[in-house]
């Protein structure tokens, strides 16, 4: 589990940094507490309009990009075409289907791979990451079907 903050811890840390704290985001808030989706921003709008009609694409952008911004939520680019948002924070690695995108998280420790970069003057390494890429269990159980039929 990976440090993951309460609706109620963000709302506090949003009042202590001076950030705007409203209903919208509050509801945001609470959509990505816990959720290992590592869903959209689109994803993300159309839960929170869903529950509050008020809710603008413009409010979830703002909202998402002050908790990347307070290191409280990760952006990342996955090559799925859409960023997705990760309120794990917590340093691990992703398995993500080519398929339909679904994302999962794995804990691995790569700090080793490091060594494997060619050593050079000019470039310093400060993180690793590791995408593995592949089909879910779902995806590949309809492309199965597809070849029985
Ligand atoms: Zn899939
Ligand atoms: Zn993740």
């Amino acid at each position: 589990m990976g440090p993951v903050k309460s609706p109620d811890e963000l709302t506090e840390l949003f009042r202590a940094r001076g950030l705007r704290v409203t209903a919208q985001r509050q509801c945001i808030f609470r959509l990505l507490e816990g959720n290992e989706a590592h869903p959209t921003a689109e994803w993300v709008y159309q839960r929170a309009h869903a529950e509050m009609p008020t809710m603008s694409l413009k409010t979830v952008y703002e909202t998402l990009r002050e908790l990347a911004s307070i290191g409280e939520i990760q952006m990342l680019d996955l090559g799925t075409g859409s960023a997705r948002f990760d309120p794990n924070v917590g340093r691990h690695q992703h398995l993500v289907c080519e398929r339909c995108g679904r994302t999962r998280d794995i804990n691995i420790d790569v700090s080793g791979l490091e060594s494997l970069a060619p050593q050079t003057d000019d470039f310093t390494i400060a993180n690793v990451e590791v995408v593995f890429r592949g089909q879910c269990a779902e995806c590949s159980s309809t492309e199965h079907e597809m070849e029985r039929n």
